[in-house]
């Protein structure tokens, strides 16, 4: 929906900008929502090519959109951890792990940004990669005015969604929705992070008065922005089947108070009576 605002320039999740396009994987093959494949997409391409331009080919050795340290994944997940560890505790950057690679990670992403917002002439960048993770590296980029939204969803919700990708029972969902919950909110506020909680439910129900709020939170002009975010076209990873539709009304998903039946609904409530203003019903 961001991306119907006239300033704003997206690709939908950035992290995935190296496995499908500059290093194309072998993983299942996905469309742009123009509808080519990604390496065949124009403006893809065309973002590629400039970039490729201002790096050296050693730059390509890890899956620098992810932030990826090292191909090694033991050296890799113990580099993340050391990063973590460090920025929880407030340590300096020499604590790191892999300080240079860092740096040079956070060059080519703003260097990745640059030139999307240079081809399509836009000043503001919307990056959805969901990762937590992924916003603390971005707000060390000091060249952007970064913001977070956070997008929350009813918790009943949630247990149920993760339920269907999940071998775990009501009790163990719920409990790792409150762990995530907490995570995020702890890294949000220890990093200083400007952030904008966003209900799922809120957006879907008053999608413009919503969408007003979010963008006086980041400063942009709401005269612009239009609700037909299906009306363009848009080279983004993600939801296709939503993109391509043709109206304008966002149906809000509610399938949780049939899939989930009345014990199930009482275990979550019982876990998550802190988190009762994430109700929506
Ligand atoms: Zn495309």
């Amino acid at each position: 929906m961001l991306a119907t605002h006239p300033d704003v320039s997206t690709i939908g999740e950035r992290r995935k900008f190296y496995n499908k396009s500059l290093v194309p994987d072998q993983g299942p093959a996905q469309n742009c929502s123009c509808g080519k494949r990604f390496v065949d997409c124009e403006h893809w391409n065309a973002i590629k090519e400039r970039f490729l331009k201002r790096v050296k080919p050693g730059d390509l050795r890890t899956n620098l959109t992810e932030f990826q340290f090292s191909t090694n994944r033991y050296w890799n997940r113990l580099g993340k951890e050391a990063y973590q560890w460090s920025r929880r505790w407030g340590l300096p950057t020499a604590w790191h792990l892999y300080p240079s690679k860092l740096r040079r990670l956070r060059e080519l992403n703003q260097i990745l940004v640059e030139e999307m917002l240079d081809l399509e002439a836009k000043n503001v960048f919307v990056d959805s990669s969901k990762i937590i993770d992924q916003a603390w590296y971005l707000s060390e980029i000091e060249a952007f005015d970064f913001y977070v939204v956070w997008l929350v969803r009813d918790p009943r919700a949630q247990v149920s969604s993760a339920l269907k990708y999940n071998a775990w029972d009501v009790a163990e969902a719920t409990r790792r929705w409150k762990r995530e919950m907490e995570k995020n909110r702890q890294i949000l506020e220890r990093a200083g992070m400007r952030y904008h909680t966003l209900r799922y439910e809120a957006l879907c129900r008053e999608p413009r008065e919503e969408m007003v709020q979010l963008l006086n939170f980041v400063g942009m002009d709401t005269a612009k922005f239009s609700l037909n975010f299906r009306s363009t076209t848009q080279h983004i990873m993600g939801n296709r089947s939503m993109r391509r539709g043709t109206d304008t009304k966002i149906v809000e998903r509610r399938d949780w108070l049939d899939r989930l039946s009345r014990e199930q609904i009482e275990t979550i409530e019982k876990l998550t009576v802190d988190y009762r203003q994430y109700y929506t019903i």
